[in-house]
């Protein structure tokens, strides 16, 4: 503790929040920076299915802020101040442009099918022109909206209910498919799940991490598994580390798998590399079922 502590309390405590405030400040001023300077990068996770051989049907795509002093930093880092601060608006639109862009490179490269999730913040969400953005992006991009998901987790589902609920449509009719992210460890209720027109559930990483050696997990992981089941709507696993992990995953019927234990988010060329082993080359065109309306 610092000294002073006692007696000057409030003022230890109004100079602690001064440097948060410094330092948040200056973090705010570097991130509109970095965007002006294109210093951030997309990682590609892929994600797998397990029940047709360990192909690969898509990627995550994951930011990372490639700062020159600091090296690689995590978003963890800094999407919450992007967040809080509003820059996460500029920085999305950054994102979801790189994400389209490089999607239909690999989309005219023959992996017709592949799908890239982007993440989307409660912030961005609730913007007016958020549709029309990523129409916009996907016009721009000469993207096909069926290669193109959008995850938000169930906080951003909540916010505004109304607004979100009419956004989610107009992006679905688009095409786009809405993944629910780190599904199960926000505060909802399952009844949204029915008035939205979500497609997947991501079953967060929290649910997998004990699933092989605590029979309590196992059975919310069984739960999260039969909500999706019973609801007809895909499940990908997150951070699916082991193959004991991978193995109850499997016995259970969740087959679409993300985690370290295939691989973890891979720059652009690996990504490639990726595909290039584990694409499963569609026998005539696409093997997309549905045109979007
Ligand atoms: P998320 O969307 O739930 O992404 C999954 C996170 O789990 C990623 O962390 C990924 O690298 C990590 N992960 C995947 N498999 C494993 C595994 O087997 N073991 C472990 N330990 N971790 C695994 P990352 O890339 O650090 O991203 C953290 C969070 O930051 C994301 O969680 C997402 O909420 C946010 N984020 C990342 N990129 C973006 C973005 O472009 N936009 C927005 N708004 N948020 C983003
Ligand atoms: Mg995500
Ligand atoms: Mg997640
Ligand atoms: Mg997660």
């Amino acid at each position: 503790m610092k000294k002073g502590i006692n007696h000057g309390g409030i003022q230890f405590f109004s100079g602690g929040i001064r440097e948060k405030a410094m330092k948040l400040y200056k973090l705010e001023f570097e991130i509109r920076r970095a965007i002006q300077a294109q210093e951030f990068v997309l990682m590609y996770q892929p994600i797998v299915d397990i029940q047709a051989g360990n192909k690969i049907v898509g990627f995550e795509a994951l930011v990372r802020w490639n700062q020159s002093e600091r090296g690689i930093i995590s978003p963890a880092e800094f999407i919450p101040i992007a967040e809080e601060t509003g820059l996460i608006v500029p920085m999305g639109a950054l994102i979801l442009r790189m994400a389209c862009k490089q999607t239909k490179q690999w989309v005219d490269m023959g992996y017709k099918d592949i799908q890239v999730a982007v993440n989307f913040s409660a912030k961005q969400f609730s913007m007016d022109s958020m549709v029309d953005d990523v129409r916009r992006v996907l016009t721009e991009t000469n993207l096909n909206p069926r290669n193109l998901k959008l995850e938000i987790t169930e906080y951003t589902a909540m916010c505004e209910a109304d607004k979100t609920i009419e956004i989610m449509r107009a992006l679905s009719n688009m095409g786009i498919q809405i993944s629910i992210d780190d599904f199960g460890t926000g505060y909802s209720s399952l009844s949204y799940l029915k008035r939205y027109p979500v497609h997947t559930l991501k079953m967060d990483k929290y649910f997998v991490d004990h699933v092989a050696d605590n029979e309590e997990d196992a059975s919310f992981a069984r739960m999260v598994i039969g909500i999706a089941k019973s609801l007809n709507l895909d499940l990908i696993a997150e951070g699916v580390e082991t193959k004991e992990q991978l193995d109850f995953l499997y016995r259970e019927g969740c087959h679409l798998i993300q985690g370290f234990y295939f691989s973890r988010p891979l720059n652009t060329d690996m990504a490639l590399e990726y595909m290039k082993e584990h694409y499963n080359v569609p026998t005539q065109g696409s093997s997309f079922e549905t045109e979007p309306e």
